[in-house]
């Protein structure tokens, strides 16, 4: 059984009514433990409802979704399942509960039952981790969007949970702060194992994941490594843009140069052309 399992999930908006929408649409995923896997596609592709159906906040109509063999339709299930997939959802605003920003990260922690020293260390080590440690002491309220989403992952990453979702939560930063955040997300991945499942819009965050499914529509178009920017075709017909640097290594293997296909970012491109 894999860690985190999908099984033919189906789930509508306002079922069985005139304005029935169907988010998720017979879907099936298996995610192994220590994975990190990109979750992409299109507006209303149904990417925030997958992540509701992971921990639990909206339930398969059809089909099940389990996290470590805990189905999420059994409601016993609930507080296990949370402690281990934790979901840093798509706006921060309704994640914030105290006036406090270090008030606010330690509240998860507290909810779990974390004893007080250990609070205290992975409120500093959430907030350093996402760079603001020196905010601890304000309120949340007057940060900027792109701070407040720092926020709302140093709330999850207190938590310490064995698999983190992300929902666009790099979409309100500039390109600095985004490469910050992806930096973190990647260490918790190599260096703390920790599963990471990152929704995004920005396919060059895609590509730094081990695995990269694209979604359309409710539905799963495509699946696999790097490699599948080669569809061309499929991403771009899904409303998705290629990476640029998968476009300039198309432009120069046409041009004959024998260029690997699992090309991450700018510096293993650079890395490849100068071998
Ligand atoms: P994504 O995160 O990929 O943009 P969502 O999972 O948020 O997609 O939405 C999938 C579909 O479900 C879209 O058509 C969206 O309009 C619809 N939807 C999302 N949330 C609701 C809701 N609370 N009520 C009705 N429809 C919704
Ligand atoms: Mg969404």
């Amino acid at each position: 059984m894999s860690f985190i399992e999908i099984k033919n999930a189906k789930y509508s908006y306002n079922e069985g009514t005139a304005s029935e929408v169907r988010a998720v649409n017979d879907i099936s995923l298996n995610i192994e433990e220590g994975e990190f896997v990109a979750l992409v596609g299109h507006n209303g592709s149904g990417k925030s409802t997958i992540a509701k159906l992971l921990n639990g906040l909206v339930l398969p109509q059809q089909g099940t979704v389990s996290v470590n063999g805990m189905l999420t339709a059994d409601k016993r299930n609930l507080f296990d399942i949370r402690k281990t997939l934790g979901v840093v959802f798509q706006n921060p605003d309704n994640q914030m509960v105290a006036t406090i920003i270090e008030d606010d990260i330690a509240f998860g922690p507290e909810n779990i039952g974390v004893l007080p020293d250990d609070i205290r260390q992975r409120v500093d080590w959430a907030l350093k981790s996402v760079g603001m440690y020196d905010y601890r002491g304000g309120t949340p309220f007057r940060l900027s969007g792109g701070q407040k989403q720092r926020v709302a992952i140093a709330g999850v990453l207190a938590l310490k949970p064995r698999v983190m979702v992300l929902d666009e939560s790099t979409s309100m930063l500039d390109p600095v702060g985004r490469n910050e955040v992806m930096r973190v997300v990647e260490t918790l991945n190599k260096k703390e194992k920790m599963t990471v499942i990152m929704i995004t819009h920005f396919m060059e965050e895609a590509l730094l994941a081990d695995r990269i499914v694209v979604l359309d529509k409710g539905k799963i178009l495509l699946e696999g490594g790097r490699e599948i920017f080669e569809h061309r075709e499929a991403i771009e017909r899904a409303g998705l843009d290629i990476p640029i640097v998968m476009k300039v290594r198309d432009k120069l293997a046409q041009m004959g140069m024998e260029i690997s296909r699992d090309i991450k970012d700018a510096d293993a491109l650079v890395e490849e052309l100068c071998r």
